[in-house]
């Protein structure tokens, strides 16, 4: 049951109060990766979502994206593309300023990471308020990639963040 394996997956994020700073509550996902069987579960349901739906590459978004992401493409023999903060990436990048509550972050890709037409997921461990991955699909765009969706573990929907992203959104825990 799809309820149960939610609820597994519930239970096994810990609430951080006032981090990284006051007034801030930090959904941290420590607990399912260190739960053997909790993070095959949201592999499990991540795989199941997107299973013989149209899609080429997983897009992960520094850092916790990453985790989920490479073991998802992994495990869906996809390819992974990791998107990263601003000077990580060693080769000629792509970049994307996007605004934040108070100034402004960017992301950036490999020029050559995603080829034309590559059918793409952007996946990240937490939806707040669709910045980041607004973001990650305009840079995925740009690489003249196709955008299919973004997936979560978590989507804080209070936050409406999924009405900035103009693709089908899916999250295992909403808030
Ligand atoms: P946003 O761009 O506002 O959607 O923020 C998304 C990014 O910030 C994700 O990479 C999350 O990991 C992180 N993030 C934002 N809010 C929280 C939160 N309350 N708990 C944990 N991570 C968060």
């Amino acid at each position: 049951m799809d309820e149960e394996r939610i609820e597994q997956i519930k239970s096994l994020i810990r609430d951080v109060p006032d981090f990284p700073k006051p007034g801030i509550l930090f959904k941290d996902i420590s607990p399912i990766l260190a739960d053997p069987s909790g993070f095959n579960v949201c592999l499990d349901l991540l795989a199941e979502h997107y299973d013989g739906k149209p899609l080429d590459t997983i897009v992960g978004i520094e850092s916790r994206g990453f985790i989920f992401g490479a073991a998802l493409a992994a495990r869906m023999r996809k390819s992974f593309v990791p998107v990263r903060k601003p000077g990580k990436l060693p080769a000629e990048t792509f970049a994307i300023e996007y605004e934040l509550e108070y100034g402004t972050d960017s992301v950036e890709i490999h020029v050559d990471a995603l080829k034309p037409g590559d059918r793409v997921l952007v996946l990240d461990d937490l939806l707040a308020t669709g910045g980041t991955a607004a973001a990650t699909g305009q840079l995925v765009r740009k690489a003249g990639a196709e955008l299919i969706g973004a997936a979560f573990v978590i989507e804080l929907a209070f936050l409406s963040g999924s009405n900035r992203l103009d693709v089908p959104v899916f999250s295992l825990v909403k808030y």
